[in-house]
């Protein structure tokens, strides 16, 4: 029989040895001199042959300077949009631990002058865009694959649907603008 070491992973039920070979400890259960997991987790054996359980921990990511994230945006101030980070790309499968509130700083929408960020943003759109300030999550969105990816009509919750440079609502045909992304859809 293969020995049980220190490292493998196991799930609940899995014969891990007898109480001959090992004594039991956490993360494991004793049936009739047979040693089984009770979670799915690390096997630890220690140097007095106590064998143990350890639970894998799935630490959630951690938004880094220069990481691109998504969120949806929650609020738009006079100068700032907040919006709530959903997830960092490339950890899509990941939540994150909380959801983190970013803000994008008015001369970090785009590159050129922004007069209103209501022309930028609209309430629930969602934004992909790069921490620049990793501790105040501080974002950007002045790239061209960076700005508004999805957006509903500010008037009747359609579908925008990008014509150009210019969104187009399904339902009613409103006009509205966006800082885009490149990769807005629908298109
Ligand atoms: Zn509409």
């Amino acid at each position: 029989m293969a020995v049980t070491r220190t490292g493998k992973i196991v799930v609940p039920g899995d014969f891990l040895g007898t109480t001959e070979e090992f004594t039991p400890g956490r993360g494991v259960y004793d049936d009739k001199g047979n040693i089984y997991a009770s979670l799915t987790g690390r096997v630890r054996v220690s140097r007095q042959r106590e064998i143990e359980v350890v639970p894998v921990v799935d630490t959630p990511p951690i938004p880094e300077r220069g990481d691109v994230v998504v969120g949806r945006v929650e609020d738009i101030k006079e100068s700032l949009v907040i919006m709530n980070i959903a997830y960092i790309v490339g950890h899509e499968d990941r939540n994150l631990a909380v959801s983190l509130p970013g803000v994008i700083h008015i001369s970090n929408i785009k590159r050129g002058f922004v007069k209103d960020l209501k022309q930028e943003f609209g309430i629930l759109d969602i934004v992909k865009a790069r921490v620049i300030d990793a501790k105040a999550l501080r974002l950007s969105t002045a790239e061209p694959k960076l700005g508004v990816i999805k957006a509903v009509c500010s008037s009747c919750r359609g579908v925008l649907r990008r014509k150009g440079n210019v969104l187009v609502c399904d339902e009613c045909g409103r006009i509205e603008l966006r800082k885009l992304s490149e990769d807005y859809y629908p298109v």
